[in-house]
């Protein structure tokens, strides 16, 4: 039908007008065609010719499931056959021949494809459970959609697509709700930590931030009891026990596209389910030496203790106070890929390239650390880094391996001498002891002074003279920020930086203790820890106490977080701090 048209619009050969005719479109034969075609033909072609491109397209992303199929060969089939109707529909000059025949062969490569759909995929082959398919995937996502309007955090798996929530009518929605809400509240307070559990009366709502708890108003259990329920739902959890603990995750993605993981941690008390949130990135485990705040001699010392390829080195804290961070830091100065390393961990925080971690099972004995470490020293590897050594066997094993190979230990003690008596003791054997030990590590982890608000002020010489400041010394002294900060019309208002806190970010500090030959002949013959000590202060040992001291006189810290990390307290309990209200505002 259109070639009447084309034929239509002629002209000469371009020099003397004796060339060869070409038929061309121009405006007056388009016209032509606009008045003399009937304008539905033209709309019945158009639509079949889009109808087919989009099947063409569908196509396309569905060949490649059909495993048997070159998909290629498809994708060719379909832009063919789509060059092929446009081509009909211009060379047949009857209409209804055309559609008959463009009709005909949509038909066969449908009925093809559809065919070889079934061979391959059994009933669920078929295009029609496709389209259904297709259509429930379509009707899931404007649900996805319509349930994650109301939120403010975007909730994802861990491919980054959209996590599945309940649909707004559901009753877990208004938990959902609640629990974004109170996850939006916890990360605006920069809290890496939020607990809720359930007392007589209420729920008791903890957030902890940078290692410090700062109890918030308590909550009724009618708030409280749905924000666990959307809490556990959304972390994958079972939502019908209340009783045994559960452990999951949410991974959200805010405003700014950061994404965070809440490792969830739910379990029954007698009052009713208590839930504890930890945000964690698993690259925040990964750190440098040199990023762990140690002074240039501190890290000098560390380097060269890594570098040696035999020997134990303790590293020893109280729990959340930075033995993790300095363990992995130690691990990733040996080459993975010429050493084979080894750990043995409860509580893996993140993965190594070419490291094995074997995961300590306390339900099961097969997998108990004593166990794993006898079979693993079999393996020969150059290098074992242990979590956390609390039996006698492994400390035995771990002290004889060290006088080839090289051990990380991590231990609960509150300081180098305590760590080393703990070690003495475990290992049952003060020569076995002695003979591998290297060096004991402690760290403590203080926060660091808010840049945006923290205070100078001068100590007096009393408080300089306790802390065996020498006067005069220019001292940087600084504090947190307790007054509260006013914007330029006299308004309270929150440190931006901080939330009013005075503090923001940890850094560690320090105590390191070198096994010298004195200090070996000491721990060989049985001397006393307060001798040690007295032997290891004449070799220069700088206490934890001191190594923050210098991190206050540096103006990094003050010197109430440097007395309040290092309080013997803080050694022997082991656990988080008590909770300090301090909040200027
Ligand atoms: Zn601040």
């Amino acid at each position: 039908m259109l070639m009447l048209v084309i034929v239509d619009g002629e002209k000469r050969g371009p020099a003397d007008g004796t060339g060869p005719r070409w038929p061309e479109w121009n405006l007056e034969s388009l016209m032509l065609a606009m008045i003399f075609i009937n304008p539905a033909y033209w709309i019945v072609a158009f639509a079949l010719t889009v109808a087919w491109a989009w099947f063409g397209t569908w196509v396309g992303r569905d060949a490649p499931s059909l495993r048997r199929q070159r998909e290629f060969l498809w994708n060719w089939l379909m832009v063919g056959s789509l060059a092929l109707l446009l081509l009909f529909w211009v060379l047949i000059p009857n209409f209804w021949l055309a559609l008959l025949v463009n009709l005909a062969v949509m038909a066969g490569v449908v009925a093809w494809y559809w065919h070889v759909r079934v061979v391959e995929l059994g009933p669920s082959g078929h295009l029609l459970a496709a389209v259904f398919a297709s259509l429930g995937r379509v009707a899931e996502a404007r649900e996805i959609k319509k349930s994650a309007e109301q939120l403010i955090l975007e909730y994802i798996t861990d491919g980054g697509a959209p996590q599945r929530l309940p649909a707004t009518d559901d009753p877990l929605y208004g938990g959902v709700v609640l629990a974004d809400q109170l996850l939006v509240q916890a990360m605006e307070s920069r809290a890496q930590i939020i607990e809720l559990s359930p007392s007589s009366q209420a729920y008791e709502l903890r957030f902890s931030v940078d290692g410090v708890v700062f109890p918030q108003p308590a909550m009724q259990r009618s708030a409280a009891e749905p924000i666990i329920q959307g809490v556990k739902r959304m972390a994958g959890l079972s939502l019908d026990e209340r009783r045994r603990p559960q452990k999951g995750g949410i991974m959200v993605r805010d405003g700014a596209g950061q994404r965070t993981v809440w490792t969830v941690e739910t379990s029954g008390t007698t009052a009713g389910e208590k839930i504890h949130l930890q945000a964690g990135a698993s690259q925040s485990w990964r750190l440098a030496l040199s990023e762990l705040g140690m002074t240039a001699e501190q890290l000098g010392m560390v380097k060269e203790l890594a570098a040696l390829p035999e020997g134990v080195v303790l590293v020893a804290s109280p729990a959340h106070m930075g033995r993790t961070t300095l363990l992995y830091s130690l691990l990733t100065t040996h080459d993975a890929y010429t050493n084979s390393i080894q750990t043995v961990e409860s509580n893996p925080r993140c993965e190594f390239e070419s490291v094995t971690v074997n995961k300590i099972d306390p339900q099961n004995p097969e997998s108990s650390a004593a166990k794993i470490l006898s079979n693993l020293l079999l393996k020969d590897p150059n290098v074992v880094l242990v979590g956390i050594c609390t039996d006698a066997p492994s400390a035995d094993g771990i002290a004889r391996f060290g006088q080839d190979r090289k051990a990380y230990v991590g231990l609960l003690a509150g300081d180098t001498l305590a760590a080393l008596d703990q070690w003495r003791k475990l290992v049952g054997n003060s020569e076995v002891a002695a003979q591998s030990l290297q060096a004991v590590i402690a760290s403590r982890l203080v926060r660091i002074l808010c840049p945006a608000c923290k205070t100078a002020y001068t100590p007096d010489a009393d408080t300089l003279a306790r802390l065996n400041l020498p006067l005069g010394r220019e001292i940087k002294a600084f504090k947190a920020n307790t007054q509260p900060m006013v914007d330029p019309k006299g308004n309270p208002v929150k440190c931006g930086e901080c939330g009013g806190i005075g503090y923001k970010g940890r850094t560690g500090i320090y105590e390191i203790l070198l096994i010298n030959d004195d200090i070996r002949k000491a721990l060989t013959s049985n001397k006393t820890i307060d001798e040690i000590r007295t032997l290891a202060r004449k070799n220069h040992l700088m206490l934890l106490v001191e190594n923050g001291i210098r991190k206050f006189a540096a103006g990094v810290t003050s010197i109430q977080e440097v007395l309040r990390v290092c309080s013997p307290e803080k050694a022997t309990r082991g656990a988080a701090a008590p909770a300090r209200p301090q909040r200027s505002s």
